[in-house]
């Protein structure tokens, strides 16, 4: 008996068994290829499958297989690496194989239509219609001119048979006779061609032929230079170096929309097709870019995250561009790491990875100190201009405004005097984060999170960062009546409106996911501040992300204790890197540039080594305290995560997986919690964790599938919901 064995996306961790679909012989079944699709019944409905192997038998109880219905792929679409990354993501993440599956695939395929190329939309005659004698079928003549129109080329695209007045029904109604077939057309493929290169410094060029050395096989590169080092232009050249290859190149990027600079540098670059894959595509671009990946016609693919699961003809290169970045890391459901599979795919491709940034992750760091990565430097800035160095502006006993301290103020001003443009990172949208009674100490607070609401003064809102709620601001204290409603902190709303009172003739440009929201408001942004007019730019991390605007020469942080009092155990990190990746934006074309951090803590050892010593420095004496506690890169965790509406019932569930895997645990493993999470109710749901941590990889892995084993095994409780996280990047 031949079983297929297919991967069907469901939350069940394992395979199912189908026996082959009606009219497939057993040697037909043997031959299938991992990753082609067939639609299967599943329950009472029928889902698309992808299948893994074939085997001889099955566990399942004899007579309770079925069939599968129908093979939709005579060839997998997908290259046996790419199913291969698949496989081992499902394994080490511990997610269900059909839904890792499905994450290869765009909609239209997922949902089981059939493969189509790109090429232009055509009709074609098949073996049937062209045995048909000329003028057949008699009895309609517009079928029959359809027939003849094609008999003679035998193809032809549907736009010509359009203008020969040939209706989209009468093509389908011979399509339903068997005796047209719709096609494509394929276009010619661009050759990709690569316009002028700037000429490299020699950090740089010792990086490119490093790497060129290194551009056959696998290998794994990390690229660490400052902001502003050149980092772009070596992936730029490394990766036209590939095109001349006629291989293709894979671009990961944390945010597209955020950085449209970084995606028209490349279109300055090259003459090729480039397939940008994002969030914010409709289906049709979508399937068009993943398609033009997948045949080789694209010879670049840039895109976020989940495009690491593209499915490229010829990878010969793949860059993961910020590769400290968390949003590489997804936060739900199946919870990858774009950087992590990034360098497996690699592997399994056989082509090399190089992971670029100016404050790489210390996982990274930690890789390239013991030799598992290349290590290349680039210490220096490329465009003659210097690293700005930070100064610290003690605010404490300073009047405010707005969140500006006097000092910070007179810095702005004889910035935007001298013609140039500043830089203000406040990591807090909205007008205030607290409404509070000054007469009874009622705070606003969301009713279904254990948070405040943030005010929004502009449209007379309360808003829950969380959950979203919102309510219309309160007039008086709903507790003792007072009018005296104070807000306390500053958000990115109000020191808008202090600046605009200050800076009346400039344009403060604010920079936040409220006043970002349309799909090109930042390329719009970017384009005004090209222009160079002295103006001030205020916003949220979202400035902070590898733009490169040349104008700024001052750059402030105003509220740098905010980041200071993190309880997670990268908190040090994330504040190191986002410090020093601010400052970075200033003085890009080389004119003098000054950095503000204000802070009421000015002599926190945080901010003092980020002053003293460069991110690499700091950098280093982070993982030795990481070597000290055991934590990550030193150590590896697994996070069980609960999410219920009944607080107890979600402790009660992870105290159960933990009596039942205690005993089991491998050497060095240990378990801590149930605790509940940090922000604990949200939307009503009470979130707790598990956490796991292991002296290495493979006792956390087998850590792992112990808890997701019992886990499973517990009855499931109406309402609960759990998933398991490999690599967690915040724990508190
Ligand atoms: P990074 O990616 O490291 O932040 P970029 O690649 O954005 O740095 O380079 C910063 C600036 O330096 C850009 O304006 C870029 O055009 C310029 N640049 C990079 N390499 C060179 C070079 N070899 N010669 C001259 N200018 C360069
Ligand atoms: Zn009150
Ligand atoms: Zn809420």
């Amino acid at each position: 008996m031949t079983v297929l064995r297919l991967a069907v996306p469901t939350p069940l961790r394992r395979l199912f068994d189908y026996l082959p679909p009606p009219g497939m012989s057993p040697s037909q079944a043997a031959g299938l290829r991992p990753g082609v699709r067939l639609r299967v019944p599943f329950g009472r409905r029928e889902v698309i499958g992808y299948f893994v192997e074939a085997a001889t038998g099955s566990e399942a109880p004899a007579g309770s297989l079925r069939p599968a219905s129908e093979l939709l792929d005579t060839e997998p679409l997908i290259g046996a690496a790419l199913i291969e990354l698949a496989q081992w993501a499902a394994s080490y993440y511990h997610h269900p194989p059909g839904e890792v599956y499905s994450a290869l695939f765009p909609k239209r395929l997922r949902d089981g239509k059939a493969h189509r190329g790109l090429g232009e939309p055509a009709w074609r005659l098949t073996d049937r219609g062209r045995g048909l004698p000329p003028g057949a079928p008699a009895r309609s003549p517009r079928q029959a001119a359809a027939l003849d129109l094609l008999r003679e080329p035998g193809v032809l695209p549907a736009r010509q048979l359009a203008e020969a007045d040939i209706s989209a029904a009468v093509l389908r109604a011979l399509r339903d006779k068997g005796l047209v077939e719709s096609t494509t057309l394929a276009e010619d493929t661009r050759t990709a061609t690569c316009r002028e290169s700037l000429t490299l410094n020699s950090e740089q060029a010792a990086v490119v032929a490093a790497m060129l050395d290194a551009r056959e096989g696998f290998s794994c590169h990390l690229l660490e230079g400052v902001t502003g080092s050149g980092k772009t232009e070596v992936y730029l050249q490394l990766i036209a170096d590939c095109l001349r290859r006629g291989r293709q190149a894979l671009v990961l990027i944390p945010e597209i929309g955020l950085t449209p600079q970084t995606l028209g540098r490349f279109r300055a670059r090259f003459d090729a097709d480039i397939a940008v894959l994002h969030s914010g595509l409709g289906e049709a671009e979508r399937y068009r870019a993943w398609e033009a990946a997948r045949t080789g016609r694209a010879a670049v693919v840039i895109g976020t995250r989940s495009a690491v699961f593209t499915p490229l003809a010829d990878p010969g290169l793949i860059v993961v561009d910020e590769e400290h970045d968390a949003s590489y890391k997804q936060q739900d459901g199946f919870r990858y790491s774009a950087r992590d599979v990034a360098v497996k795919r690699g592997q399994l491709e056989q082509c090399p990875v190089l992971l670029g940034s100016a404050t790489p992750s210390i996982e990274s760091i930690h890789n390239a100190l013991v030799g598992r990565y290349s290590h290349h430097r680039l210490h220096r800035r490329a465009a003659a201009a210097e690293l700005p160095a930070i100064e610290i502006l003690d605010i404490r006993r300073q009047p405010l405004g707005g969140g500006v301290s006097p000092a910070l103020l007179e810095a702005l001003e004889s910035c935007l005097a001298g013609g140039r443009q500043a830089l203000l990172f406040l990591n807090r949208r909205g007008y205030a984060p607290t409404l509070q009674c000054h007469d009874c100490g009622w705070v606003a607070e969301c009713d279904a999170c254990d948070a405040r609401l943030t005010v929004h003064r502009r449209r007379g809102l309360l808003r829950c960062h969380h959950c979203g709620a919102a309510h219309s601001l309160y007039r008086a204290c709903p507790q003792c009546h007072s009018r005296e409603l104070v807000t306390t902190g500053v958000g990115t709303e109000q020191a808008e409106g202090f600046l605009c009172g200050q800076f009346g003739e400039h344009r403060i440009y604010r920079v936040d996911s409220d006043s970002m929201q349309g799909r090109d408001s930042m390329a719009a942004l970017v384009e005004q501040i090209d222009r160079g007019e002295p103006c001030i730019l205020l916003g949220t991390q979202m400035l902070t992300k590898g733009h490169h605007f040349p104008g700024v020469s001052l750059v402030g942080v105003l509220d740098a204790d905010a980041l200071l009092f993190s309880a997670d155990f990268r908190g040090e990190e994330r504040m190191a890197q986002l410090l020093t990746q601010v400052a970075g934006r200033a003085g890009r074309d080389g004119a003098p540039a000054r950095v503000f951090v204000q802070s009421r803590y000015p002599d926190h050892p945080l901010l003092q080594s980020t002053l003293s010593c460069g991110y690499a420095e700091q950098a280093r004496a982070l993982l030795e305290a990481r070597r000290a506690s055991g934590m990550p890169p030193l150590g590896h965790l697994v996070l069980l995560h609960t999410d219920c509406a009944d607080a107890q019932a979600a402790e009660g569930f992870l105290q159960a997986v933990r009596d039942a895997a205690g005993n089991a645990l491998p050497a060095g493993a240990n378990l801590i919690g149930p605790l509940p999470a940090p922000l604990q109710r949200r939307a009503n749901r009470y979130r707790s964790q598990l956490l796991l941590s292991a002296p290495n990889r493979r006792e956390a892995q087998a850590g792992a599938s112990l808890l997701v084993a019992e886990a499973e095994r517990l009855p499931a409780r109406r309402g609960l919901r759990w998933s398991i996280d490999v690599d967690p990047q915040d724990l508190f």
